[in-house]
């Protein structure tokens, strides 16, 4: 069979459905290629893996008028998640799981060889417990933090890992699973945000152990607080790289106010963070928090002025000038 590719992040992220249904196909002697539109292409069967939702101007938006196959299999978040009043609403029946064979395959990262290099991608663990309400990963993966598979499953000595976990340390395996990225010796880069809530000397010290070449927490919502200063706090006693490798989420525009999220800012910094600003819905945010991602999204900005002296635009304009009645 001739099978063909689409996905809408081909370019900045690679498609972990898309490795694993590569290396599927193939491994059943199948052709595979990312699908090209024109005369003499035409497919067996078409995959469409779509991870945003449509409303991501962002996103390249998939365009299949052009490609000819007997078949077209769609998946991904992209065609379960619509926005309902302003929120991302998950449809779980419309982003269904892979068969057995499919999602524990070893995934074909030579599909995308340059996004890839010297990397592996994939999930030890799925779903989680918290219900967070901006978030899809417990309404798409369950209301549990479940060990999926073993590192060897989609690692091959890569020198770089790339954890796509929504929460590994919610799972009652994450020891178990902490101690295989140790053993690996690779650079891991916990790219979804590891939950301070779990933190304390023994997981951090186990985290630690990992060669970390990015860790994200994340502190979202203001009635975490007390829990997620805390186990920041315990994690920086035993992580000795730079700020440069521990970052701290900070949702905006969802439901804190200006002041704390002000507050969130100023305070991983002091407890030896950078402050990773992401806004909610950027379409609809204020202009005071796309200057306020601006300036702590970036260090070199952040330690040569302080916020209220920013000058965000050309106008010359102080941050305290023009939002007096926030600052
Ligand atoms: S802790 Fe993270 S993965 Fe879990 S629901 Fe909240 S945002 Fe989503």
């Amino acid at each position: 069979m001739k099978i063909g590719l689409v996905a809408d992040n081909t370019k900045t992220f690679p498609s972990l459905p898309l490795m694993k249904i590569s290396a599927y196909h193939k491994s059943k002697g199948d052709i595979v290629e990312f699908a090209q539109s024109g005369l003499f292409a035409h497919y067996d069967l078409v995959y469409v893996s779509k991870t945003f939702n449509l409303d991501l101007k962002t996103v390249p938006k998939i365009d299949l008028d052009y490609i000819s196959a007997d078949k077209f299999i769609y998946g991904g978040s992209g065609y379960a998640l619509e926005i309902k009043n302003g929120k991302e609403i998950c449809h779980p029946k419309l982003d269904k799981p892979f068969p057995y064979e499919i999602e524990h395959i070893y995934p074909d990262y030579s599909i995308y060889p340059e996004l890839t290099q010297n990397k592996a991608f994939g999930f030890l663990t799925r779903g989680c417990p918290n219900r967070c309400p901006f978030c899809t990963v417990w309404q798409r993966e369950g209301t549990q933090s479940i060990k999926v598979s073993d590192l060897s499953e989609w690692w091959n000595g890569q020198k770089n890992i790339v954890l796509l976990d929504g929460n590994l340390l919610a799972c009652n395996s994450r020891e178990e699973l902490l101690k295989q990225l140790i053993e690996s010796k690779a650079n891991i880069d916990y790219t979804q945000g590891l939950d301070a809530r779990f933190i304390d000397d023994d997981v951090a010290e186990l985290i630690c152990k990992t060669k970390v070449s990015m860790v994200h927490f994340a502190f979202d919502l203001m009635k975490n607080e007390r829990k997620i200063i805390e186990g920041l706090r315990i994690f920086k006693e035993h992580f000795n790289k730079s700020d440069r490798y521990c970052k701290v989420y900070i949702l905006t525009n969802f439901n804190t106010t200006f002041e704390e999220d002000i507050y969130r800012v100023k305070k991983v910094m002091e407890l030896g963070y950078r402050p990773d600003v992401r806004i909610y819905q950027k379409n609809t945010a204020p202009q005071f928090l796309k200057d306020l991602a601006r300036w702590a999204n970036n260090a070199f900005i952040y330690r040569s002025c302080k916020l209220e002296d920013y000058v965000p635009r050309k106008d010359g304009k102080r941050i305290k000038d023009i939002y007096a009645d926030v600052l």
